[in-house]
């Protein structure tokens, strides 16, 4: 049976107040670190299909140490406040924990986006974010938003656009928004860039043998054998790049409506076109509608990618995977991680696993307020002092370097290599960091409470240096 600790905002609360026992936070900065600051709950209505359908959406802003605040917005029939507050205090953790200079936000709207065609869907959209503009719940300077579940770049453009409109003035409308086309102001890689961050993530903890010793893990993510949950944006990337870029093996992939086992490894580009043509996995190769065993298969890895509350204490004792890394927000309950602990499976926490998507969000809201892509200024510059270079050594040698070579060791960063390289840089300083606590202090049992008291320790001073 569930308890309270086992809802997804009970979990995140719970995690937080174990985390601040071993920070020793005082009650008050406790209960001002941890309370919601607030949530708009707002009902709108639209005129569609000859009639006038009314939509709930919410936004919440749980914390404004800094702003602005961030966080995506979720399409889903079973969001809810408690959701959307569970997931704005998880965007501001996860923000102290990867240095993203914001607070933390979230919104959703009730809503089967499957169910309304892609012109009604725009209308619906832009009449949420005028509902948001009106309390500067969508602003560059206040809060911005960006995709999450059920939403994508297509969205992410109306919303701007719908800013835009209602703000001509505004020199930085594009920053209202991030995860918007590159064509409408967004930034090359911020698609992929949660499920780029998982992989990410994942060759930095194999590069600690004390994590995978723990975990019984041997060396290398070569041949690794994965199990999925959700093959949507943030899940297909992860598993295309471990799969494609790794040589890791995905085994099974969970979906909506079944699951897909392949013990030679799933063709990650194919199942996903075939989910996009049939709306789900049934019919491919491979197909079981058995979801449970495939989340209790015998894998290295596992990545829960989908939704919360996925792992619980009805299930926590059938899966065998080594690692879990929490792709998707929440997906493994309070008490499920006990008992996941207790037989040392290594859980990668959802407040640095997904952190890619904020990380590469902020990238784009740093270009839409400096007005220039990344590596427009230096890029040529680099490539002209690196031909110098090469053409020093090549005379001093007597030797001519390959062309394919030259190409390679010539060619400036482009705004996508500069993204990667920034991502790269904060996913490896993040499991660094919350390793080195968790590994140096026997009182913390896991990455996930390492990593909440870092954010922690990072928000208490930011209230410090206020005289708070
Ligand atoms: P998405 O809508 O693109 O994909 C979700 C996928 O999960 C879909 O393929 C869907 O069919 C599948 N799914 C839904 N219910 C399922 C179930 N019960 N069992 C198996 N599969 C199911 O969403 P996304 O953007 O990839 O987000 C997934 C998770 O990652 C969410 O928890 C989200 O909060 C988190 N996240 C997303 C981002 C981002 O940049 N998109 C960033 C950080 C965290």
């Amino acid at each position: 049976m569930s308890t309270n600790v086992d809802t997804f905002l009970g979990s995140v609360e719970t995690t937080f107040d174990q985390a601040a026992d071993l920070v020793g936070l005082n009650d008050e900065l406790r209960h001002k670190i941890k309370i919601c600051n607030s949530t708009y709950v707002v009902r709108f209505g639209v005129r569609l299909r000859g009639g006038l359908v009314t939509f709930t959406g919410y936004r919440s802003v749980h914390s404004e140490h800094r702003e602005p605040v961030k966080g995506g917005i979720r399409y889903s029939l079973h969001a809810d406040q408690d959701e959307v507050e569970a997931l704005a205090a998880l965007m501001t953790y996860k923000c102290a924990l990867v240095e993203a200079p914001f607070g933390g936000s979230k919104g959703a709207l009730v809503i089967d986006p499957t169910a309304w065609e892609p012109h009604e869907l725009e209308r619906i959209t832009r009449r949420f974010t005028q509902e948001l503009a009106k309390r500067h719940l969508i602003s560059p300077a206040q809060n911005v938003p960006a995709p999450d579940m059920g939403t994508g770049e297509r969205e992410m453009a109306w919303m701007a656009d719908e800013y835009k409109r209602l703000n001509p003035n505004e020199l930085n409308s594009w920053a209202c928004v991030t995860g918007k086309p590159v064509s409408k102001g967004g930034i090359r890689g911020r698609v992929e860039a949660t499920g780029r961050g998982v992989q990410y993530a994942l060759r930095e903890c194999f590069r600690h043998p004390k994590d995978l010793e723990f975990a019984g893990v041997t060396p290398g993510l070569k041949d690794k054998r994965i199990v999925v949950q959700g093959l949507g944006n943030v899940g297909y990337h992860a598993a295309q790049f471990l799969s494609q870029e790794d040589e890791a093996i995905v085994v099974g992939v969970i979906e909506r409506d079944g699951a897909v086992v392949d013990e030679s490894g799933i063709d990650i580009d194919g199942l996903h076109m075939h989910i996009h043509k049939n709306g789900g996995v049934k019919g491919y190769k491979g197909y079981t509608e058995d979801s449970a065993s495939v989340l209790a298969m015998e894998c290295d890895i596992m990545i829960p990618a989908a939704l919360e509350g996925v792992i619980t204490v009805d299930n926590a004792n059938d899966i065998k995977a080594k690692i879990i890394i929490e792709a998707a927000n929440g997906p493994i309950t309070f008490t499920a991680n006990q008992i996941l602990l207790d037989r040392k499976c290594l859980i990668i926490p959802d407040l640095y696993a997904n952190a890619g998507g904020v990380t590469v969000s902020y990238f784009e809201w740093v270009k839409n307020l400096s007005h220039i892509r990344f590596g427009r200024l230096g890029r040529r510059q680099a490539e002209n002092q690196m031909i110098n270079i090469l053409s020093a050594v090549e005379e001093l040698v007597g030797k001519k370097v390959p062309e394919g070579w030259r190409d390679k060791i010539i060619e400036g960063p482009t705004e996508l290599d500069l993204v990667r390289s920034g991502l790269d840089d904060v996913m490896r300083e993040g499991y660094a960091s919350i390793s080195a606590k968790w590994n140096n202090d026997s009182r913390i049992p896991d990455l996930r409470t390492a990593a909440m008291m870092i954010a922690i320790e990072r928000i208490s001073d930011s209230y410090s240096s206020l005289g708070i």
